[in-house]
Protein backbone atom coordinates (compact mmCIF):
# COMPACT_ATOMS: atom_id res chain seq x y z
CA UNK A 1 0.00 0.00 0.00
CA UNK A 2 1.25 3.39 -0.60
CA UNK A 3 1.43 6.28 2.11
CA UNK A 4 1.90 9.82 1.18
CA UNK A 5 3.89 11.64 4.08
CA UNK A 6 3.11 15.21 4.57
CA UNK A 7 5.44 17.07 5.39
CA UNK A 8 5.14 20.67 6.79
CA UNK A 9 7.64 23.21 7.35
CA UNK A 10 11.69 22.94 6.21
CA UNK A 11 13.00 19.63 5.03
CA UNK A 12 15.82 18.25 7.36
CA UNK A 13 18.70 16.99 5.32
CA UNK A 14 19.04 13.92 7.51
CA UNK A 15 16.14 12.92 6.88
CA UNK A 16 16.37 12.79 3.02
CA UNK A 17 19.47 10.73 2.94
CA UNK A 18 17.65 7.41 3.58
CA UNK A 19 14.51 7.83 1.10
CA UNK A 20 17.29 8.75 -1.74
CA UNK A 21 19.03 5.26 -0.64
CA UNK A 22 15.43 3.20 -1.48
CA UNK A 23 14.34 5.41 -4.81
CA UNK A 24 17.64 4.35 -6.26
CA UNK A 25 16.17 1.71 -8.19
CA UNK A 26 15.25 2.34 -12.24
CA UNK A 27 11.83 2.99 -12.27
CA UNK A 28 11.27 0.66 -15.04
CA UNK A 29 7.74 0.23 -16.66
CA UNK A 30 6.98 -2.95 -19.01
CA UNK A 31 3.69 -3.66 -21.06
CA UNK A 32 2.91 -6.52 -19.78
CA UNK A 33 3.64 -9.44 -16.68
CA UNK A 34 5.82 -11.50 -18.56
CA UNK A 35 7.96 -8.74 -19.00
CA UNK A 36 8.06 -7.00 -15.88
CA UNK A 37 9.00 -10.69 -14.67
CA UNK A 38 11.84 -10.99 -17.08
CA UNK A 39 13.17 -7.35 -15.37
CA UNK A 40 12.69 -8.37 -12.31
CA UNK A 41 15.21 -11.13 -12.81
CA UNK A 42 17.94 -9.22 -14.09
CA UNK A 43 17.71 -5.81 -12.54
CA UNK A 44 17.46 -7.51 -8.92
CA UNK A 45 16.94 -5.18 -5.99
CA UNK A 46 18.23 -2.36 -8.55
CA UNK A 47 15.25 -1.64 -10.58
CA UNK A 48 11.72 -0.54 -9.51
CA UNK A 49 9.51 -2.44 -11.97
CA UNK A 50 5.56 -2.41 -12.13
CA UNK A 51 3.43 -3.27 -15.54
CA UNK A 52 0.98 -1.76 -17.50
CA UNK A 53 -1.11 -5.37 -18.13
CA UNK A 54 -1.64 -6.80 -14.82
CA UNK A 55 -1.86 -10.84 -13.85
CA UNK A 56 -4.64 -12.57 -16.05
CA UNK A 57 -5.44 -9.64 -18.06
CA UNK A 58 -5.15 -9.56 -22.18
CA UNK A 59 -2.27 -7.53 -23.58
CA UNK A 60 -3.96 -7.39 -27.24
CA UNK A 61 -6.61 -5.65 -26.03
CA UNK A 62 -6.00 -3.67 -22.83
CA UNK A 63 -6.98 0.06 -22.50
CA UNK A 64 -4.37 2.24 -20.69
CA UNK A 65 -5.27 4.84 -18.25
CA UNK A 66 -4.98 8.30 -17.60
CA UNK A 67 -2.56 6.69 -14.47
CA UNK A 68 -0.31 4.64 -16.52
CA UNK A 69 0.52 8.02 -18.76
CA UNK A 70 1.40 9.47 -15.00
CA UNK A 71 3.88 6.86 -14.02
CA UNK A 72 5.53 6.68 -17.90
CA UNK A 73 6.43 10.04 -17.56
CA UNK A 74 8.36 9.09 -14.84
CA UNK A 75 9.92 6.24 -15.47
CA UNK A 76 13.89 5.59 -16.54
CA UNK A 77 12.67 2.94 -19.08
CA UNK A 78 10.23 1.53 -20.86
CA UNK A 79 10.05 -2.78 -21.82
CA UNK A 80 7.71 -3.73 -24.81
CA UNK A 81 7.02 -6.80 -26.64
CA UNK A 82 7.00 -5.17 -30.15
CA UNK A 83 5.55 -7.07 -33.00
CA UNK A 84 2.37 -5.01 -33.00
CA UNK A 85 1.16 -6.55 -29.36
CA UNK A 86 0.83 -3.12 -27.80
CA UNK A 87 -1.31 -1.49 -30.54
CA UNK A 88 -2.08 0.77 -27.37
CA UNK A 89 1.31 1.75 -26.68
CA UNK A 90 1.56 5.00 -29.58
CA UNK A 91 -1.08 6.50 -27.60
CA UNK A 92 0.32 5.98 -24.06
CA UNK A 93 3.75 7.21 -25.47
CA UNK A 94 2.56 10.56 -26.98
CA UNK A 95 0.01 11.64 -24.14
CA UNK A 96 3.14 11.05 -21.47
CA UNK A 97 6.22 12.58 -22.84
CA UNK A 98 7.94 9.70 -21.70
CA UNK A 99 11.77 10.45 -22.29
CA UNK A 100 13.56 7.18 -21.17
CA UNK A 101 15.42 4.52 -22.91
CA UNK A 102 12.57 2.34 -24.66
CA UNK A 103 13.48 -1.52 -24.80
CA UNK A 104 11.86 -3.58 -27.89
CA UNK A 105 12.30 -7.29 -26.24
CA UNK A 106 11.75 -8.84 -29.82
CA UNK A 107 14.46 -6.63 -31.49
CA UNK A 108 16.72 -9.80 -33.24
CA UNK A 109 13.84 -12.18 -32.61
CA UNK A 110 12.81 -14.20 -36.44
CA UNK A 111 9.23 -13.17 -36.25
CA UNK A 112 6.57 -15.61 -37.68
CA UNK A 113 3.00 -14.67 -39.17
CA UNK A 114 -0.02 -15.63 -38.14
CA UNK A 115 -3.42 -16.24 -40.18
CA UNK A 116 -6.17 -13.96 -38.34
CA UNK A 117 -9.32 -14.29 -40.34
CA UNK A 118 -7.97 -12.93 -43.76
CA UNK A 119 -5.44 -10.87 -43.05
CA UNK A 120 -1.88 -12.28 -42.20
CA UNK A 121 0.10 -10.31 -39.46
CA UNK A 122 2.91 -10.99 -37.23
CA UNK A 123 2.78 -13.05 -34.59
CA UNK A 124 4.00 -11.14 -30.88
CA UNK A 125 4.03 -13.96 -28.80
CA UNK A 126 7.56 -14.83 -29.48
CA UNK A 127 8.39 -15.36 -25.58
CA UNK A 128 6.61 -18.90 -25.73
CA UNK A 129 9.79 -20.07 -27.20
CA UNK A 130 12.67 -19.76 -24.54
CA UNK A 131 15.31 -19.49 -27.20
CA UNK A 132 13.50 -15.84 -27.90
CA UNK A 133 13.07 -15.33 -24.00
CA UNK A 134 16.68 -15.57 -24.59
CA UNK A 135 17.20 -12.68 -27.13
CA UNK A 136 14.40 -10.56 -24.76
CA UNK A 137 16.79 -10.70 -21.14
CA UNK A 138 19.62 -9.83 -23.95
CA UNK A 139 17.68 -6.59 -25.06
CA UNK A 140 16.90 -5.26 -21.57
CA UNK A 141 20.16 -6.03 -19.94
CA UNK A 142 21.24 -3.61 -22.93
CA UNK A 143 18.45 -1.36 -22.10
CA UNK A 144 19.46 -1.38 -18.20
CA UNK A 145 23.10 -0.45 -19.19
CA UNK A 146 21.87 2.32 -21.40
CA UNK A 147 19.42 4.12 -18.11
CA UNK A 148 22.34 3.23 -16.21
CA UNK A 149 25.89 2.89 -17.26
CA UNK A 150 27.49 2.73 -13.84
CA UNK A 151 26.33 -0.17 -12.92
CA UNK A 152 26.60 -2.04 -16.62
CA UNK A 153 28.44 -4.55 -14.58
CA UNK A 154 25.92 -5.87 -12.12
CA UNK A 155 23.31 -5.50 -15.02
CA UNK A 156 25.51 -8.40 -17.54
CA UNK A 157 26.14 -10.43 -14.53
CA UNK A 158 22.62 -10.95 -13.37
CA UNK A 159 21.48 -11.14 -17.13
CA UNK A 160 23.80 -13.95 -17.36
CA UNK A 161 22.61 -15.89 -14.91
CA UNK A 162 19.04 -15.41 -16.09
CA UNK A 163 19.54 -16.49 -19.76
CA UNK A 164 21.12 -19.75 -18.16
CA UNK A 165 18.38 -20.20 -16.65
CA UNK A 166 16.25 -19.81 -19.62
CA UNK A 167 18.51 -22.05 -21.32
CA UNK A 168 18.07 -25.05 -19.03
CA UNK A 169 14.29 -24.63 -19.01
CA UNK A 170 14.57 -25.18 -22.96
CA UNK A 171 16.47 -28.11 -22.18
CA UNK A 172 13.86 -29.65 -19.86
CA UNK A 173 10.81 -28.64 -22.26
CA UNK A 174 12.28 -30.61 -25.35
CA UNK A 175 13.17 -33.46 -23.04
CA UNK A 176 9.73 -33.90 -21.81
CA UNK A 177 8.31 -33.76 -25.53
CA UNK A 178 11.34 -36.41 -26.31
CA UNK A 179 9.63 -39.57 -25.66
CA UNK A 180 6.03 -38.22 -27.28
CA UNK A 181 5.95 -39.44 -31.19
CA UNK A 182 5.58 -36.38 -33.35
CA UNK A 183 1.97 -37.14 -34.55
CA UNK A 184 0.69 -37.25 -30.93
CA UNK A 185 1.72 -33.30 -30.04
CA UNK A 186 -1.27 -31.80 -31.63
CA UNK A 187 -3.29 -29.19 -29.30
CA UNK A 188 -6.58 -26.90 -30.70
CA UNK A 189 -6.76 -23.66 -29.39
CA UNK A 190 -8.86 -20.98 -29.55
CA UNK A 191 -6.25 -17.77 -29.31
CA UNK A 192 -3.64 -18.56 -31.38
CA UNK A 193 -0.56 -18.09 -28.79
CA UNK A 194 1.27 -21.01 -29.25
CA UNK A 195 3.17 -20.75 -32.54
CA UNK A 196 6.65 -20.17 -31.49
CA UNK A 197 6.49 -22.77 -28.77
CA UNK A 198 4.82 -24.94 -31.57
CA UNK A 199 7.47 -24.75 -34.24
CA UNK A 200 10.58 -25.06 -31.46
CA UNK A 201 9.06 -28.48 -29.69
CA UNK A 202 7.24 -29.90 -32.65
CA UNK A 203 4.02 -29.50 -31.78
CA UNK A 204 1.34 -28.84 -33.92
CA UNK A 205 -1.37 -26.37 -32.62
CA UNK A 206 -4.20 -26.85 -35.21
CA UNK A 207 -6.37 -23.15 -35.17
CA UNK A 208 -9.89 -23.48 -34.03
CA UNK A 209 -12.31 -23.44 -37.05
CA UNK A 210 -15.05 -21.03 -37.23
CA UNK A 211 -13.16 -19.07 -34.44
CA UNK A 212 -12.37 -15.41 -34.23
CA UNK A 213 -10.23 -13.84 -31.48
CA UNK A 214 -11.83 -10.69 -31.77
CA UNK A 215 -15.43 -11.93 -31.92
CA UNK A 216 -18.52 -13.62 -29.93
CA UNK A 217 -18.35 -17.28 -32.10
CA UNK A 218 -21.45 -17.75 -33.61
CA UNK A 219 -23.58 -21.19 -33.62
CA UNK A 220 -21.93 -22.42 -37.40
CA UNK A 221 -18.41 -21.44 -36.26
CA UNK A 222 -18.66 -23.61 -32.87
CA UNK A 223 -20.57 -26.04 -34.66
CA UNK A 224 -17.48 -26.62 -37.49
CA UNK A 225 -15.18 -26.15 -34.06
CA UNK A 226 -16.87 -29.58 -32.36
CA UNK A 227 -17.09 -31.41 -36.08
CA UNK A 228 -13.12 -30.32 -36.05
CA UNK A 229 -12.36 -31.76 -32.55
CA UNK A 230 -14.06 -35.21 -33.67
CA UNK A 231 -12.44 -35.19 -36.82
CA UNK A 232 -9.14 -34.72 -35.59
CA UNK A 233 -9.24 -37.07 -32.80
CA UNK A 234 -8.45 -34.05 -29.85
CA UNK A 235 -8.78 -35.62 -26.99
CA UNK A 236 -8.23 -32.37 -24.44
CA UNK A 237 -9.61 -29.13 -25.01
CA UNK A 238 -7.51 -26.18 -22.76
CA UNK A 239 -8.80 -23.54 -20.80
CA UNK A 240 -6.70 -20.37 -20.76
CA UNK A 241 -6.33 -17.88 -17.82
CA UNK A 242 -7.61 -14.66 -19.97
CA UNK A 243 -10.29 -16.00 -22.29
CA UNK A 244 -13.68 -16.76 -21.39
CA UNK A 245 -13.60 -20.23 -20.42
CA UNK A 246 -17.70 -20.81 -21.53
CA UNK A 247 -17.05 -21.58 -24.92
CA UNK A 248 -13.93 -24.53 -23.79
CA UNK A 249 -16.15 -25.77 -21.30
CA UNK A 250 -19.27 -26.03 -23.83
CA UNK A 251 -16.68 -28.00 -26.41
CA UNK A 252 -15.48 -30.00 -23.88
CA UNK A 253 -19.08 -31.12 -23.50
CA UNK A 254 -20.23 -31.87 -26.51
CA UNK A 255 -17.18 -33.46 -27.94
CA UNK A 256 -16.38 -35.45 -24.63
CA UNK A 257 -12.71 -34.15 -24.78
CA UNK A 258 -11.45 -33.86 -21.49
CA UNK A 259 -10.67 -30.02 -19.97
CA UNK A 260 -7.65 -28.81 -19.09
CA UNK A 261 -6.01 -25.99 -17.81
CA UNK A 262 -5.96 -23.17 -17.39
CA UNK A 263 -2.77 -22.42 -19.88
CA UNK A 264 -1.06 -18.90 -19.51
CA UNK A 265 -0.61 -17.71 -22.78
CA UNK A 266 -0.09 -13.79 -22.58
CA UNK A 267 -0.11 -12.59 -18.82
CA UNK A 268 1.29 -14.30 -15.46
CA UNK A 269 -0.94 -15.87 -13.08
CA UNK A 270 -0.78 -14.31 -9.84
CA UNK A 271 1.86 -14.46 -7.33
CA UNK A 272 -0.04 -17.13 -5.70
CA UNK A 273 -1.24 -18.86 -8.82
CA UNK A 274 0.59 -21.56 -11.15
CA UNK A 275 2.76 -19.34 -13.22
CA UNK A 276 3.81 -16.68 -11.49
CA UNK A 277 6.72 -16.40 -13.33
CA UNK A 278 8.11 -16.61 -16.75
CA UNK A 279 9.76 -19.92 -16.67
CA UNK A 280 7.28 -21.44 -14.20
CA UNK A 281 4.51 -20.61 -16.50
CA UNK A 282 7.06 -22.37 -19.50
CA UNK A 283 6.96 -25.39 -17.38
CA UNK A 284 3.63 -25.42 -16.28
CA UNK A 285 2.14 -25.17 -19.60
CA UNK A 286 4.68 -27.76 -20.85
CA UNK A 287 3.21 -30.27 -17.88
CA UNK A 288 -0.40 -29.81 -19.22
CA UNK A 289 0.44 -30.21 -23.02
CA UNK A 290 2.46 -33.88 -22.10
CA UNK A 291 -0.43 -35.00 -19.87
CA UNK A 292 -2.81 -34.68 -22.69
CA UNK A 293 -0.44 -36.31 -25.13
CA UNK A 294 0.73 -39.13 -23.27
CA UNK A 295 -1.06 -41.69 -24.68
CA UNK A 296 -4.30 -42.83 -22.72
ZN1 LIG B 1 -2.15 -13.41 -27.44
Amino acid sequence: MHRRTVLTGPLPLVALAPVRGLAAGIGTIASFSILADMVRHIGGPLVNVSSLVPADADAHTYQPTASDSRVLTGAALLVENGLGLEGWMARLGTASNFRGVRVIATTGVIPRTMREGTEISLDPHAWQNPRNGMIYARNIADGLVQASPDRAEFWRARSAVYINEIEQTDAWIAAQFDPIPLAARRVITTHDAFGYYGDRYGVSFLAAEGISTDSEPSAKGIAALVGQIRREKVRTVFLENMTDPRLTKMLARETGASLSGPLYSDALSKPDGPAADYLTMLRYNTKLFVRAMRPA
